[in-house]
Formats: structure tokens, sequence, C-alpha cells
């Protein structure tokens, strides 16, 4: 909000908040006054969009949390092909896991390890499944 101050002559001045902790001449008597800040100055809300901080380029090691992430929610679609859904997550995992020391990536690292973790354990119950199924008559391919 606007300051009024009252020169030395007598002129009542009305700063703008811009102008406030700033010298300004009063249009009556031509001498300059710095105008007293009132309050601390509001400070600028910045919108900062965390992943684009820094313009565009990804941080340095985001890139495996990434895949690490990716291939955990690919990892979860793919455990119904029992060895391609085992192969997935287990990569995702140890990209996930190498990821964790980067602290800039550690959320994304950790979810990928959970989603990785959950896609692995599918991945295993659904081999095992399989094989139980197979080695016991019961799966038979629609035969
Ligand atoms: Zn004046």
């Amino acid at each position: 909000m606007p300051v009024q101050i009252t020169c030395g002559c007598g002129t009542k001045l009305d700063i703008p908040d811009h102008l406030i902790g700033k010298p300004v001449q009063c249009p009556g008597c031509g001498s300059v006054q710095t105008v007293p800040a009132m309050a601390p100055p509001t400070p600028i809300p910045v919108m900062v969009n965390p992943g684009y901080a820094y313009g565009a380029q990804p941080q340095p090691g985001k890139g495996k949390a990434i895949a690490g992430l990716v291939l955990g929610i690919v990892g979860l679609l793919a455990w119904l092909i029992a060895c391609g859904g085992l192969i997935i997550s287990i990569v995702g995992l140890v990209l996930s896991a190498i990821s964790l020391k980067n602290p800039a990536a550690r959320g994304m690292a950790i979810a990928g390890l959970v989603l990785n973790i959950i896609g692995l354990v599918l991945s295993i119950i659904n081999a095992a499944l399989g094989a139980y199924l197979g080695a016991t008559g019961q799966l038979n391919f629609g035969q």
C-alpha cells in the first residue's frame, strides 16, 4: 500500500510501493528524500516448477531415476509375461537403487524402487504359478 510522507516544506507526498526505501524528489521544493520503509518489502512470489527450475535441462543423474521409474511402471504391466516382466523389473530395480544416491532424484528413485519390487513380486508369483500349473498339468493352453 502507498505510504504518505510530509516533506520539510509541508508538501504531502504519496509514495507508491515500488518507491519505498528509495530516494524521491519532492515536487514542492525539489529536495530529495529517502522514503522510510514502513514494512519489510513484500517478497515477490516466484512460480517455480521444480522439474524445470533450471530450464529444461534435466539434473545430472536423474536420467537413471526416470528410467527406473518408467521400467517400474512397464514392469507392473509386463509381469503377465513372466520372463519379460522379471527382466524389466530387475533392470528397473538396479537403476532405481543407483539413483537413491542422488538426492535430487531420490523421490523418483524410491517410487521406481517400490514399483519394481511390486513388479518383481508379481512376476515371481506369475512364474511360480505358471510353473506349478504346468507341472501339475492344469495348464493346457486351450488344447
Ligand atoms: Zn518539499
